[in-house]
């Protein structure tokens, strides 16, 4: 079957064919969308791109980020303002896949993928859609619907992301079976906002936990009021998986997963990697 290509100038006018379309599918680096046209997948006949500059900026709002979703993880990594998510970008891939992959394309990119996703949801960013409903919504909103019809055709347009205030506050990790270019088996990724010597506001995060990017809520509640020592981060460790069911894949099994979870967030939570 032929694909058309639709290409706009404007985010609105993106947005309004990208939702006017079920079998339309938008174009941010292509490394996934690319992959199934090759694939000769059908589910969709026609590809809109948009040349926006805007969509490819990132700009300081307040103590915030705006990144827009036309931003690659190569222009993400090189960015002074957002040094704080390099950590996350520079595993995504090798750089042929970073010179291409987008942060908007990121969002949608499931199973071992999806790793700056993990680090957004920690990180409480907040998701802007285009066009006739355009709207923000909390990522965490945004995870949990994704895989609903409603977002296969709304366009992303942007992320704002807090700064940490203390960049140390923010640690990421992605246990991969292969270094330096392999998919994710699991990533986590933590905010520990401190006050007082006690974490005030914990969000901890997995990647390839479950169908999208989702919250420890047991660890971070462990957390919560804590000084960040060895007692409470065995406490946090020891409930990593409480009410999570991980996934089996071709990478690990859900028992695995479940086994190794705890030793790889312990690790996180002392600071022993970021
Ligand atoms: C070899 C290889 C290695 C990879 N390694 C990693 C890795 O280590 N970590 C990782 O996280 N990912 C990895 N990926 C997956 C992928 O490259 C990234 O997740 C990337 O960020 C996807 O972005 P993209 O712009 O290329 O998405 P695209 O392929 O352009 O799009 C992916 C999906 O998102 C939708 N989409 C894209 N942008 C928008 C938008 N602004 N609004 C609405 N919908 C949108 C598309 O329609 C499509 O459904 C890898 C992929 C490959 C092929």
């Amino acid at each position: 079957m032929p694909v058309k290509v639709e290409t706009y100038d404007r985010v609105e006018e993106a947005a309004r064919a990208l939702s006017a379309s079920r079998s339309a599918r938008f174009l941010g680096g292509g490394t996934l969308v690319m992959r199934a046209v090759n694939a000769g997948d059908q589910s969709f006949d026609t590809i809109i791109r948009l040349r926006d500059p805007d969509f490819r900026t990132i700009r300081m709002q307040g103590d915030g980020l705006v990144i827009g979703a036309g931003v690659t993880m190569a222009a993400l990594v090189a960015n002074r303002d957002a040094a704080f998510l390099a950590t996350v970008a520079r595993v995504i891939g090798g750089p042929a896949i970073r010179n291409m992959a987008t942060v908007g394309g990121n969002l949608f990119a499931s199973g071992n993928y999806g790793d700056l996703a993990v680090a957004l949801l920690a990180l409480g960013a907040t998701v802007q859609l285009a066009g006739s409903g355009s709207r923000s919504m909390p990522i965490d909103e945004f995870l949990r619907d994704r895989d609903r019809d409603r977002h296969a055709t709304s366009l992303v347009q942007s992320v704002t992301v807090p700064r940490p205030r203390d960049p140390a506050a923010f640690r990421f990790t992605k246990v991969s079976r292969v270094k330096p270019k392999g998919v994710s088996l699991m990533s986590i990724a933590a905010l520990l906002p401190q006050s007082g010597g006690r974490v005030q506001g914990a969000r901890v995060a997995y990647g390839a936990m479950g169908p999208t990017p989702l919250r420890a809520i047991a660890v971070e509640r462990a957390l919560e009021g804590q000084a960040l020592d060895a007692a409470a981060i065995d406490r946090a460790a020891a409930l990593a998986v409480e009410g999570i069911a991980p996934p089996t894949d071709a990478l690990a099994s859900s028992w695995y997963r479940a086994e190794v979870a705890g030793v790889h967030l312990k690790r996180l939570l002392a600071g022993e990697r970021r």
